[in-house]
């Protein structure tokens, strides 16, 4: 039965929810049922159920007290098979019985005391089982890379598929969905132990259909109910009462605050003393009390997750219930808002990696979308008076006085007589705002219409969202919105400008922007596919900012380029007269050595589907497989996907670097069977493992027995250079996402391979800087590599 749960249907065959592996046909599944990964992960399965019927969550003790205490205690109730304490913390622990009774029994005593502590015991929280990599959680995150999404993209039919493939590309997927639940589940129930009836909502883009991979885990803290519970525990204490009606006391975090008067520092310390000392996993946590609105900054490590805990911030999860209800709404809302979101990325316009910033965020952006498909004709979405009009009376919601009614389901809502597809909008969008004159206009989302500015400086303009019992649009004691060179106005919170931190040279840069996407718009280019293979549609429109990023914009771009001489000694021993077999086995020799570099020396994180895949085995030459040393990283070969073509070598004249063809005869050289010439790679940098190398170096063959090392020398020391780089910086984060593009170029007297570098993301601006320093380390670390597969 549980089986069957496991397997979906799928359009091309079946999945298996449990391995997370797709199968094409009937007889496939029938094998992989049967087979041992799917029968040890159901065992796998039953045995934790079982393990969590006959289990206790319990809380309540301090870290003094020893697993052998809990373990005596609890063996009143029943035999204990084991006693789980949580190490990092202390403060709780999942007490394990032999048999289900155990728990039941424990659960049936209404107070545990041990040693003078009172224990709260709970039942175990039922979590849903899902795959692991090797029984752990893989912290590693996908990465994106827009040099594979680019080539994926050259091959769509339209740029409505390609917007589509932007959406599948980015979008959450099913199991980081699932570990962002499960994440909150955890912080409830350890909220929930401190701060009774208190509740942890998600919002932002983790829940609002728009996330991506990476993004941040935005939570509201909501402390009303725990407000009532701790005036009650406090009423019933004052009337001599040791325990409130519903049969809890107040806890002891709580005695040494008082809610209804605490002011916002004092209950970010309260959360950020919780998140540190008793969630697991959790670590940097800060508090930033100057923010608009005061939150607690934290990094959950096992998902390598940064999140926002904001206290009370209701209008925020409305304000998320609202854009859920936009995309619902209509299909073209969610392709049409990542690929904006990711061209105002691209372009550096939007992002604001740390939070405050001069660039547009997200949620400013996604609204600028909305009101442009509320503006367009006929319209796509409605206004949000219209939705108000459409709510019923249960759906009537007034948030700090400000109206926030909208119908809770899209199904009340008549479909858009908007027929265009994806290009069109698209298009229409930067064609909308490349017009719009920014500084002197406030977009309002109310009613689709943009408001002169001067109204908002002289204040006399009307009331848009007086809710009945009269909350002005400005609340009482408050000034009006923040102006800018942008202004768009929150569509609840009217008194708020949430594009109020936009520099006037970012307001710049998104005219630059707007109007050059909009002119690449109205050109054949984007709307149609090339047939010479070039690139064409988004791919051209989404390259990041000042790099041309295809071929074809800029025709006097070329990539940087490092070249690697031919050595005849170095292919495989064998004597130069096969001058082509030399060729081909010297360069798979030069890929692995590359790939050895990036992926084990600079720990460069390979992008899925491109990495380098050794050829296949020809009897003439042997592999270069036989002469590895260093094993593949586990699974990697999984992710390997043959990605470099067999091509013949470009002569020197047509190589990429025409700088040092030789005048020479040209030579027209087959690649040896089952030996591609050319190889491509996606990695992404996540730390600058140039900085301050050269130090780091010496300091560390000073603490060391090993010899001394020229850079590139020794790539036992260069790995641990690089290690002791990652140790002192912060954590890992995407800097720089590039491609490399290895080709041998052939000539007479110079044949070399030639690795072309294409930053596809350097939204951080590392690349220049990781370049220069691999023009010097490369080659070296290279030769080196290479000399050990020999
Ligand atoms: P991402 O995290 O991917 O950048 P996001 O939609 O989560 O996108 P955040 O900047 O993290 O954007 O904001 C999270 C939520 O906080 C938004 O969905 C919105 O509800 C609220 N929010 C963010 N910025 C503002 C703002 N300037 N004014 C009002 N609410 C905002
Ligand atoms: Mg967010």
């Amino acid at each position: 039965m549980e089986a069957d749960n496991d397997i979906q249907t799928t359009p091309r065959g079946f999945h298996c929810k449990l391995c997370d592996v797709n199968i094409p046909n009937k007889p496939s599944l029938g094998d992989h049922v049967k087979g041992k990964k799917h029968q040890h992960l159901s065992r796998l399965r039953a045995k934790r159920k079982s393990q969590e019927d006959s289990s206790v969550f319990v809380s309540g003790f301090t870290p003094e007290t020893s697993r052998t205490q809990l373990h005596d205690y609890f063996e009143q109730f029943g035999p204990v098979a084991e006693v789980i304490m949580d190490k990092e913390k202390g403060v709780y622990a999942i007490v394990e019985f032999s048999e289900a009774s155990g728990t039941h029994s424990a659960l049936a005593q209404l107070e545990h005391r041990l040693q003078g502590l009172k224990l709260r015991v709970k039942p175990r929280e039922k979590k849903e089982f899902k795959l692991t990599s090797g029984a752990r959680h893989n912290p590693k995150k996908p990465h994106v890379s827009l040099g594979k999404l680019n080539h994926e993209l050259c091959q769509a039919a339209t740029v409505n598929e390609q917007m589509q493939k932007v959406v599948e590309t980015f979008q959450l997927s099913e199991g980081d969905r699932k570990a962002r639940e499960l994440l909150v589940q955890l912080l409830q129930e350890v909220f929930g132990e401190f701060l009774p009836d208190c509740q942890i909502t998600p919002f932002g883009s983790s829940v609002n259909t728009f996330g991506v991979h990476a993004c941040d885990l935005d939570l509201v803290l909501d402390l009303e109910n725990t407000k009532a519970f701790q005036s009650r525990a406090r009423t019933s204490e004052q009337a001599g009462e040791e325990r409130s009606e519903d049969g809890r006391s107040e806890d002891s975090i709580l005695s040494d605050i008082d809610l209804a008067t605490a002011t916002a520092a004092e209950l970010l310390d309260l959360v950020a003393a919780i998140l540190r000392k008793c969630v697991p996993g959790v670590h940097k946590v800060q508090c930033v009390s100057t923010a608009r609105l005061p939150l607690v900054k934290f990094n959950y490590r096992p998902l390598t997750l940064q999140g926002d805990i904001t206290i009370n911030n209701r209008l925020a999860v409305r304000n998320t219930r609202f854009l859920q209800l936009c995309s619902a709404l209509d299909s073209r809302v969610r392709p049409l808002v990542y690929t904006v979101r990711l061209w105002a990325k691209q372009k550096q316009l939007a992002g604001n990696p740390f939070g405050g910033g001069p660039l547009l965020n997200n949620y400013a952006l996604t609204l600028l979308v909305v009101f442009y498909l509320q503006s367009v004709e006929p319209p796509v979405l409605p206004t949000v008076e219209q939705l108000k009009a459409m709510a019923c009376e249960e759906e009537v919601c007034i948030i700090d006085g400000w109206d926030c009614t909208f119908p809770s389901q899209p199904f009340g809502v008549p479909p858009s007589a908007n027929a265009d597809d994806l290009c069109t909008l698209l298009f229409g969008f930067f064609r909308f705002y490349s017009k719009f004159d920014f500084p002197a206009s406030v977009v309002n989302l109310r009613e689709a219409r943009a408001l002169p500015i001067g109204d908002f400086r002289s204040g006399d303009e009307e009331m848009h969202n007086a809710p009945e019992g009269g909350a002005s649009k400005h609340r009482p004691g408050h000034a009006g919105p923040k102006l800018g060179p942008v202004n768009v106005l929150d569509p609840f919170e009217l008194q708020h400008n949430v594009a109020g931190n936009l520099s006037e040279r970012t307001h710049r840069s998104l005219r630059h922007e707007l109007g050059e996407a909009e002119k690449y718009c109205r050109s054949l280019q984007f709307q149609r596919k090339s047939a010479k293979g070039k690139s064409w549609g988004l791919v051209r429109l989404l390259a990041p900012r000042g790099e041309p990023g295809t071929a074809g914009r800029d025709a006097s771009y070329r990539p940087p380029e490092i070249c690697i001489p031919f050595r005849t000694s170095e292919a495989h021993g064998r004597p130069s007269q096969d001058d082509e077999a030399c060729r081909a086995v010297w360069f798979s020799r030069l890929c692995s050595a590359v790939e050895l570099v990036f992926r084990d020396v600079l720990k460069c994180t390979a992008v899925e589907g491109t990495a380098w895949q050794e050829p296949c085995k020809t009897q003439d030459v042997g592999t270069v497989e036989e002469a590895v040393e260093e094993p593949s990283a586990e699974g990697s070969s999984s992710l390997c996907k043959a990605h470099a073509g067999v091509k013949r070598p470009l002569t020197a004249d047509e190589g990429p670097s025409s700088s040092s063809s030789p005048q020479g005869k040209r030579q027209r050289l087959e690649p040896l069977a089952g030996h591609p010439e050319s190889a491509h790679w996606s990695w992404v940098q996540t730390q600058q493992v140039w900085a301050g190398r050269r130090k780091v170096r010496r300091d560390l063959v000073k603490t060391s027995d090993e010899a001394s090392q020229p850079e590139g020398g020794s790539s036992s020391l260069e790995s641990r250079v690089t290690q002791r780089i990652a140790e002192k910086q912060a954590d890992p984060r995407d800097l720089v996402e590039f491609s490399v593009d290895a080709t041998v170029v052939a000539g007479s007297e110079s044949t070399k391979a030639v690795l072309k570098f294409i930053p596809t993301n350097d939204v951080s601006g590392h690349f220049q800087d990781f370049f220069h320093f691999l023009e010097s380390f490369l080659p070296k670390m290279v030769e080196t590599k290479m000399a050990k597969l020999q």
